[in-house]
């Protein structure tokens, strides 16, 4: 109890929509927050619950994306910067509670998408992984670190066309020592990352996941 107070001292829960005390997202900001329309991860179109549409599926595609938010939103988007910038256990917790999962589908594992090796030390945490953590408790599903990524590559808001995005995220990540040798095959893996945009990061993963033998991918964002 001291150390909650102490904590609630140094660490003041200030809403991060409203600025009001005593929660990091208080009641009012929560019920302000609308659900996006889900879209297909392969072209950005608007499809239902987020499945990748029959016309854009292919062997290595992603099989369907779940975002949360419009990252347009206000709130939204300062609940996503508040658990990217310094993770907030919390803050996730509060804005998965309501969302439910619906694709049909029961996952075997989910992934973090791997951030970049010096962004990682930088901030001392890969927020990605957190927000794995906090979906993994609610959905009882193990999360594995399956993909690491190979060399830096440059930072995706520098480019411009689609092209760029792709070629620059080619060959960027590869399988984890302990995941290699079939030991990824028939699974169906959720791949989580903080942030859909362009959507390179995610496909380039679901392409190496399934050259390694993963029957199916989902992506998860918090929005897109
Ligand atoms: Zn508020
Ligand atoms: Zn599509």
């Amino acid at each position: 109890m001291f150390f909650d107070a102490l904590i609630d001292f140094v660490f003041p829960k200030v809403c991060v929509g409203c600025g009001v005390w005593g929660s990091f997202l208080c009641k009012d900001c929560v019920d302000r927050l609308d659900f996006v329309d889900q879209v297909c991860p392969m072209c950005g179109e608007k499809s239902l619950m987020g499945w990748t549409h029959p016309r854009c599926k292919s062997k290595w595609g992603m099989d369907g994306l779940i975002s949360i938010y419009e990252y347009q939103e206000p709130i939204a988007r300062a609940v996503i910067d508040g658990i990217k910038y310094g993770f907030n256990r919390e803050l996730a917790r509060i804005v998965l509670k309501d969302f439910r999962f619906e694709t049909g589908e029961r996952f075997d594992m989910l992934v973090p998408v791997p951030l970049y090796f010096y962004r990682e030390n930088w901030r001392g945490f890969n927020q990605a992984r957190e927000l794995a953590e906090v979906i993994g408790s609610k959905l009882l599903v193990r999360v594995e670190n399956v993909l690491e990524r190979k060399r830096n590559t440059k930072q995706q808001v520098t480019m411009k066309t689609k092209e760029e995005r792709e070629e620059n995220i080619r060959g960027a990540f590869k399988i984890s020592e302990k995941f290699k040798n079939s030991k990824l095959k028939k699974l169906k893996i959720l791949l989580v990352d903080d942030v859909f945009t362009s959507g390179a990061d995610m496909r380039e993963c679901t392409k190496v996941l399934k050259k390694a033998g993963v029957k199916m991918v989902w992506g998860l964002s918090l929005s897109h």
